[in-house]
């Protein structure tokens, strides 16, 4: 596996792996990451690695999706370690820029995805959707990968990106394949997620309590319950389980993110933020006949 960390180095390898410009060489799926990997991660590049003839992974942390009170300069960065884990998965390439090399002095670009990016985590966080486009946008322009793959995980973020690859027409030779991976979760049934490393241990185990809660939240909505009453008593296992807050509990169409006031015949997602311990953490999961 090549590390490369330029541009032009980036640009070299990818000529390198793919034979000449005319992808030859084969299929390269791009997995987008901030690094601190977990079996989460690991599972895309899988996935990217069973679709594709090359994986490239990026690592980045990209400070314009964190707001001015988050965790940016905590948030765990461990390359060597990362680099490791893909080498051992067979990952081609690992793109690991330096900030200056993906935002150099003077850039002035801001791509925002309306509507997909405004509720949920776009309303607790503004600018954190319009960072997360600009930068994965930029990544697909650098890499050029033929599929990049998302996890469910981030379910708001997958939506934003399907929304700009609809919007701008990032076809072939860009991405013509947005692929979304299911969540994947601790024994206990917590996602699994770069942030849960900040959780002390009696919070770890109490955060087991969200997908349990939401899952029984599911159970009860898919057997008729009123939406309603259904979220309530989600909010209020989650807090009696010790979860300091709750930033949103929402029951909403999969494809749009608008609240649900009642099931229809397209799918829908149950979607939960709530803060423990310090830690923001988020979850979702289908709800309905149609799973989706
Ligand atoms: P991050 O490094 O947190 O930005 O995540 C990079 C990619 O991995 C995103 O597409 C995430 O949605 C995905 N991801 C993170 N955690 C999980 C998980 N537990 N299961 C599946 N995908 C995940």
């Amino acid at each position: 596996m090549q590390t490369v960390n330029t541009l032009h180095m980036l640009r070299t390898a990818l000529a390198q792996l793919c034979g000449q410009s005319d992808r030859a060489g084969g299929r390269i799926a791009l997995v987008p990451t901030m690094g601190a990997l977990h079996e989460g991660h690991l599972t895309l590049v899988r996935r990217a690695a069973a679709e594709a003839d090359h994986v490239v992974v990026s690592i980045f942390v990209n400070p314009k999706q964190f707001g001015a009170n988050e965790d940016l300069d905590a948030y765990p960065r461990q390359l060597a370690a990362d680099a490791a884990m893909l080498e051992a998965e067979g990952v081609a390439l690992l793109w690991a820029p330096t900030a200056e090399a993906m935002y150099p002095a003077g850039f002035a670009t801001n791509v925002s995805v309306a509507g997909v990016s405004d509720g949920l985590c776009g309303a607790a966080r503004p600018g954190h959707f319009d960072g997360v486009a600009t930068v994965v946008l930029k990544l697909f322009n650098q890499v050029t990968p033929d599929m990049a793959f998302f996890g469910e995980k981030d379910f708001q973020q997958l939506a934003v990106i399907r929304a700009m690859a609809r919007d701008l027409d990032l076809t072939r030779p860009h991405v013509d394949a947005i692929i979304g991976v299911p969540t994947v979760r601790e024994a206990d049934g917590l996602a699994m997620s770069s942030r849960n490393r900040y959780l002390l241990p009696e919070h770890r185990t109490a955060a087991a309590s969200l997908p349990r809660a939401m899952r029984t939240a599911v159970a009860a909505i898919e057997s008729g319950a009123a939406i309603g009453e259904a979220l309530g008593q989600l909010e209020d296992e989650i807090l009696a389980a010790g979860f300091s807050s709750i930033d949103y509990v929402t029951l909403a169409d999969s494809r749009s993110l608008a609240p649900l006031i009642a099931l229809g015949s397209d799918p829908a997602r149950l979607l939960v933020a709530a803060r423990i311990g310090g830690t923001r953490l988020i979850d979702n999961m289908a709800v309905g006949p149609a799973r989706g």
